[in-house]
């Protein structure tokens, strides 16, 4: 018996990749991931809500779908060794690729913001990790130059491969509904994503794939809304780390995209976003890092606000896997186990108010 497994977004989508042609596939078979229906938020909006759950790569964020093309296209014309700048989980992502492909990763962070399982990807796939005294943007600007001067493949989404592999998400959700959802709802930090996801969903309609393009509502942390603000951010803040980003690599495509679609950019407080963390995790059993919940956070505080969503159908990208950041998404729970029982049944169950 044959069984068929997804083969990666390169062996399924090649023919729509701008690559170049015999580019070898360096995958981790990502990508094909799991649209989720959401009871609680199509409950609570009377829209069709369904999770695109991205933590479900192969390294937990759906920065595998770029790293997959960037990586191959990297082995394709030569390179030996790759280098990112990274709030953490595009370093995840290139250590693994890298790792698969032979590469040397060389990943910039900035100094004391990285969580810790994205640290510990990092390092465990082999990855020579650089601390930074200062921020994301500063690190590209760094990750940049040193691909000018050395022999290093620069990997993040200034790089056009990324992009032709991170569009395949919205093609995956084309071809799961039949066509494009009437709201596509996700986080921007660098806001590759956001470009990549209307590039994908523009080509679709344009080879008659889907009859309409989505509405793109991306959202931001207060700390860290540059695209919202109009104005790049000096000092980015927010505990959503993997969108604290002040000076957007993708601005132009994005407010393309926005404008295009007729969307908006919004901006979250770190409340909003931790609160739908929760929520997410608790209502509908996905658990996602902090700036993951950004688009869920969204949609609630539409709704709050008295926007009617009812026979919409609306697709959130949920970004990145929650076991990447447990000390973030624990803050708020002050004691995690107050109630201690010796190894007897009557006492847990008297402890659990079952007797
Ligand atoms: C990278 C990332 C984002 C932001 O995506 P951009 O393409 O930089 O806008 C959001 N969430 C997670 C989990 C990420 O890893």
């Amino acid at each position: 018996m044959t069984v068929h497994q997804w083969r990666g977004v390169i062996e399924e989508y090649r023919h729509l990749l701008d690559i170049p042609e015999g580019t070898p596939a360096v995958t981790l078979r990502e990508g094909g991931t799991p649209l989720v229906d959401s009871g609680w938020l199509s409950g609570l909006t009377g829209a069709e809500v369904w999770l695109k759950v991205e933590g479900n790569n192969p390294t937990g964020s759906f920065k595998d779908r770029g790293m997959t093309t960037a990586m191959s296209v990297a082995v394709h014309e030569g390179a030996k060794a790759c280098v990112c700048a990274s709030t953490g989980n595009t370093s995840a992502s290139m250590a693994a690729y890298a790792a698969k492909a032979g590469l040397k990763p060389l990943v910039l962070v900035p100094e004391g913001k990285i969580a810790a399982g994205k640290m510990a990807q990092a390092i465990l796939h082999g990855g020579q990790v650089i601390m930074v005294r200062g921020n994301f943007d500063d690190c590209l600007r760094m990750a940049r130059e040193l691909s000018e001067k050395y022999p290093v493949a620069l990997v993040n989404s200034v790089n056009p491969a990324r992009l032709q592999g991170q569009k395949t998400a919205a093609f995956e959700i084309v071809d799961f509904l039949g066509d494009a959802p009437e709201l596509h709802f996700l986080p921007v930090g660098n806001a590759g994503n956001i470009s990549a996801y209307w590039m994908g969903y523009s080509e679709y309609a344009k080879l008659g794939k889907s009859t309409r393009r989505p509405v793109m509502r991306g959202f931001q942390a207060e700390g860290a809304a540059p695209l919202v603000n109009g104005a790049p951010v000096a000092d980015p803040e927010t505990k959503a780390t993997a969108i604290r980003i002040g000076n957007p690599a993708s601005w132009d495509l994005a407010v393309a995209a926005k404008e295009e679609s007729g969307g908006s950019f919004t901006a979250l407080s770190d409340d909003e976003i931790l609160a739908a963390q929760t929520q997410l995790a608790s209502k509908d059993g996905v658990f996602v890092e902090p700036a993951s919940a950004a688009g869920v956070a969204g949609l609630l505080k539409a709704v709050a606000a008295g926007e009617d969503f009812s026979g919409k159908q609306i697709v959130i990208t949920v970004t990145g896997h929650g076991l990447k950041d447990t000390a973030t998404a624990l803050e708020g729970f002050g004691q995690l186990v107050d109630v201690v029982v010796d190894a007897d049944v009557d006492e847990a169950a008297r402890a659990a108010g079952l007797a």
